[in-house]
């Protein structure tokens, strides 16, 4: 065989795969359809989103908040394309990046088209139309996802556009219309409120990110509402028309009448759907389900022995740090270890101000499992770090075992909620107690301190500063 592992996607999953392989000995290619490396995280996900919400956000408090601070400016403006170049630049770093990790670990890069011929022969088909075929021991598939778009979106890249088209827009929307207010409408919604569009949710569900604990959405709801938005909840959408400059969404909302509503663009971010086109996984037999690759849950090898699966394109969450963990599980299990994913700890974030972060299980799926909890809970407002800086919407959440005292799910919304919630993981990793994490010192002024006093609350209800 040329290689002894072939990973098929350059994602976070694809590509930590590979580095895995070759870091554990193994002759390692990679193969990626498109010029760049880095899959949707890095070139149409986490990183770019991230750098329009982080540009979006120093706008808004220049225009907000900097006065309050004593800091005097002109009113700033938005130069959109110079935000949309920046990022592309912040793309392009990592793309580089990822490209010196290829070389280091000496992992041969395809950029083509993989396709199965058989379990051990992959064709590649590059830009050019030329083909070539390599032949591996080993097959990860980690070709990640793509948007979820119905026939009635009418989906035409312009004005109703996804993810990928927001990330490049050349002017900011007067009104976007946002179907589907789970985390990339959330995000995305934010970025363009901010920068001055109307935002309209329409949404299926009754609250905005409906997955994650009640609590968050409702928390979040009222803090994004405070950019100008509105929201359509309990509604279905049924059509979309582009009428030119015009974007008319029609839909069947909360109490059974017809809605209407007219914008300019329309984002449609109602999920994504796992990607196997073309990969001809019927020439080797691997098993698939509503479109995702089945794999066994513990060593994520398909029916198929010696072709695994990771990321976006199997169960779970579509997360980029969840494709990073079961890439290099994978690599590991292939080189006779043992590793072991606790897929109750994958922490879920939401970038919007204040932050989303959320661990474990929510209150809702405990109640819904008849499991005996108590809650504590701490106000950001009541925080001297958060009253110092003006960031005082939040709160934390924190459940706790009524019996045990075990920690069962931590959910912060508030500054800096994302980089909190590690603390979170970290203890319940280690299977702590709300005691535990409350007889922990927490520096002094920190936002950290809001989760040693929902700790204190879950305890014994006994927080000090409310
Ligand atoms: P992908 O990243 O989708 O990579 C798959 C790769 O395979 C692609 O490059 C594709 O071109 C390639 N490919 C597919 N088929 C073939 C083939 N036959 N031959 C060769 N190559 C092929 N997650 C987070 O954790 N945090 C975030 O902040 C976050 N933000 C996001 C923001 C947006 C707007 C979006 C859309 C997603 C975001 N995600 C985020 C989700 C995250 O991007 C995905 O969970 C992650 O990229 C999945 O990684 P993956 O390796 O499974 O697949
Ligand atoms: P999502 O599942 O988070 O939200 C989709 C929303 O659309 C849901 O709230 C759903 O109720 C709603 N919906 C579905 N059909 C609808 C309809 N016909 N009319 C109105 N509403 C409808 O999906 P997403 O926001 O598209 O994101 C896709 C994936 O990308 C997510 O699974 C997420 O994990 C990942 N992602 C992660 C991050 C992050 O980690 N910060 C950021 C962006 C995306």
């Amino acid at each position: 065989m040329q290689y002894d592992v072939t990973v098929i996607g350059s994602g976070p999953g694809g590509y930590v795969a590979a580095i895995r392989a070759a870091q554990l000995g193994m002759k390692t290619a990679i193969i990626e359809k498109y010029d760049v490396l880095g899959g949707t995280c890095l070139n149409v996900g986490c990183i770019p989103s991230k750098a329009l919400l982080d540009s979006s956000e120093h706008y808004y408090n220049a225009a907000h908040h900097f006065a309050e601070h004593g800091i005097e400016i002109e009113a700033p403006k938005v130069n959109l394309g110079q935000m949309i170049a920046r990022k592309k630049g912040v793309v392009e770093k990592m793309n580089n990046g990822i490209n010196f990790l290829m070389k280091k670990n000496k992992i041969t890069v395809y950029n083509g088209f993989g396709s199965f011929v058989d379990k051990n022969t992959i064709k590649i088909k590059k830009a050019d139309e030329s083909e070539e075929q390599i032949t591996s021991e080993k097959v990860i598939i980690a070709t990640g996802s793509k948007p979820t778009i119905l026939p009635f979106m009418n989906y035409d890249k312009k004005r109703i556009i996804t993810s990928t088209e927001a990330l490049n827009l050349t002017e900011i929307p007067k009104h976007l219309i946002v179907i589907g207010a789970g985390v990339i409408g959330a995000e995305l919604g934010s970025v363009y409120a901010r920068l001055g569009a109307k935002v309209t949710f329409v949404e299926f569900a009754d609250s905005m990110i409906p997955t994650m604990d009640k609590t968050m959405g409702k928390e979040l709801q009222k803090s994004v509402k405070k950019l100008g938005t509105d929201f359509y909840f309990n509604t279905k959408v049924t059509k979309i028309e582009n009428l030119g400059e015009e974007v008319v969404v029609s839909a069947d909302g909360a109490d059974g009448k017809p809605v209407e509503i007219k914008g300019d663009y329309c984002l449609v971010c109602i999920g994504r759907r796992a990607y196997i086109d073309g990969l001809n996984l019927e020439a080797v037999g691997v098993t698939t389900d509503r479109g995702k690759v089945v794999v066994d849950e513990h060593t994520l090898e398909t029916n198929v022995k010696g072709i695994y699966a990771i990321g976006d394109v199997i169960r779970g969450a579509m997360l980029a740090h969840k494709a990073e963990e079961e890439g290099v599980l994978v690599a590991e299990i292939m080189n006779g270890q043992k590793p072991h994913i606790n897929y109750n700890l994958i922490p879920g974030v939401v970038y919007t101000w204040p932050e989303v972060a959320s661990v474990g299980q929510t209150e809702e799926e405990l109640k819904a499992k008849g499991v005996s909890y108590k809650t504590g809970q701490f106000p950001f407002k009541a925080l001297g770090r958060a009253t110092a800086s003006g960031d005082t919407d939040g709160l934390v959440k924190i459940l706790a075992n009524k019996e045990t005292d075990e920690v069962l799910g931590v959910h912060i919304i508030g500054a800096r909620a994302a980089d909190m919630i590690a603390e979170a993981v970290m203890a319940m990793e280690f299977r702590a107690s709300a005691e535990d994490i409350a007889r922990t010192s927490h520096a002094h002024p920190t936002y950290m301190e809001a989760v040693k006093e929902a700790a204190l609350a879950a305890t014994d209800n006994r927080p000090i500063h409310t």
